[in-house]
């Protein structure tokens, strides 16, 4: 098969998958815009533009809803859904509210722009309401071969950054965080990636702060280094923290970062199918909180990885969702001293039956540069 029948075929399957989500929910309607859910329905990513472009599924019919001027854009399975460009002089949430016609309950997408909303609602007075992540959530949420294949192929392109920092290649000390991170920004895309989405840079006492913004703090002699930074690359996200410490750690944290070690290898371990979303978290803090370090880990462990950067599942303390084949997800414990440093280790994880498999396989020690 070609690319194009590949596509077709995944995108009819997908659409089948999320019409018996709706059918088993009693949703006539589901109703997605910008964001992720369209892209992985029906392959078209909208831009995040003033004009509406909205797909509306129902038990029989897919239609998108596109301006003109994007139109070309579109990939057009024509047995997957139907096309409706947009005239400048229409009126698209018309059009939109036509399509939904009398459905009674319906679902709409998390990222479709209020003022759509709103007028969407006076064309749909008495309707019931939920989100489209009831039933779009569910299926994104469990990767497929492909998806995994596509997260394989980014993290070994995050790999290959994260193992230029340990070698030395990206020049640290008399250089600022952003000018790293610009670099860094530059290797991800020299690697594969098609879009970057951060490069977190954090030199010294500005590693205390999670999502720290890069920024003039120029890297010298006795700092650690802490460099988070991931992209897309066909559609899928990379994900990856690693530290480097310019000279001889402390004590402190020389010891400091071999809990870290064991913290996150423990988590990776816990997340296994079958055990909690929640367990991979214990499974890190508990570590942690041993070594005497818990006060200092200060968010959760982890979050949910695929066509974006954080989304479902979230590894956080009283999320009770079993894990089940095809999560992905990061395993990102740190620990944090105000003002004073700060360390974060992260790996991408996908479940599967044979245990827990890394996205990354860059080493896992704090490398002295
Ligand atoms: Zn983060
Ligand atoms: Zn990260
Ligand atoms: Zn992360």
């Amino acid at each position: 098969m070609n690319a194009a029948a590949v596509g077709e075929t995944l995108y009819l399957q997908r659409l089948a998958r999320v019409r018996a989500q709706m059918h088993s929910q009693g949703i006539d309607a589901l109703v997605v815009s910008v964001g992720f859910d369209l892209p992985f329905l029906i392959g078209y990513h909208a831009m995040p533009l003033e004009r509406l472009t909205a797909l509306v599924v129902t038990a029989d019919r897919a239609t998108l809803v596109v301006p003109r001027l994007e139109a070309p854009r579109v990939e057009h399975f024509a047995s997957v859904f139907d096309l409706v460009p947009w005239n400048e002089t229409d009126d698209p949430v018309a059009i939109t509210a036509g399509l939904i016609g009398t459905a009674q309950c319906v679902a709409i997408g998390d990222q479709m722009w209020a003022r759509f909303l709103v007028e969407l609602l006076k064309h749909l007075a008495g309707r019931h309401f939920v989100r489209s992540v009831d039933v779009v959530g569910p299926l994104r949420i469990q990767k497929d071969a492909a998806e995994i294949a596509a997260l394989v192929a980014a993290g070994a392109a995050a790999d290959r950054v994260a193992a230029q920092l340990q070698s030395g290649a990206i020049a640290l000390v008399g250089q600022t965080e952003a000018r790293v991170s610009a670099d860094i920004s530059a290797r991800l895309l020299a690697e594969g990636h098609d879009v970057v989405n951060f490069a977190i840079v954090a030199a010294g006492e500005n590693a205390s702060s999670p999502h720290h913004h890069a920024g003039a703090r120029v890297i010298r002699h006795g700092d650690i280094v802490l460099c988070d930074f991931g992209g897309t690359m066909n559609g899928y996200c990379s994900d990856i923290t690693r530290c480097v410490h310019i000279g001889e750690p402390t004590a402190d944290i020389a010891r400091a970062w071999s809990d870290l070690r064991r913290a996150q290898e423990a988590g990776v371990m816990a997340g296994r199918v079958g055990a909690t979303c929640e367990s991979v978290d214990t499974a890190s803090r508990q570590v942690l909180t041993e070594a005497g370090w818990g006060e200092y880990f200060i968010h959760r462990t982890g979050h949910g990885i695929g066509m974006e950067a954080h989304e479902e599942p979230y590894m956080v303390s009283g999320n009770r969702l079993p894990i089940v084949h095809g999560h992905a997800f990061s395993v990102e414990p740190g620990i944090y001293l105000a003002g004073k440093w700060g360390m974060r280790l992260e790996d991408i994880v996908v479940a599967t039956d044979d245990g827990p498999l890394r996205m990354n396989a860059t080493p896992r020690e704090l490398v002295i540069l």
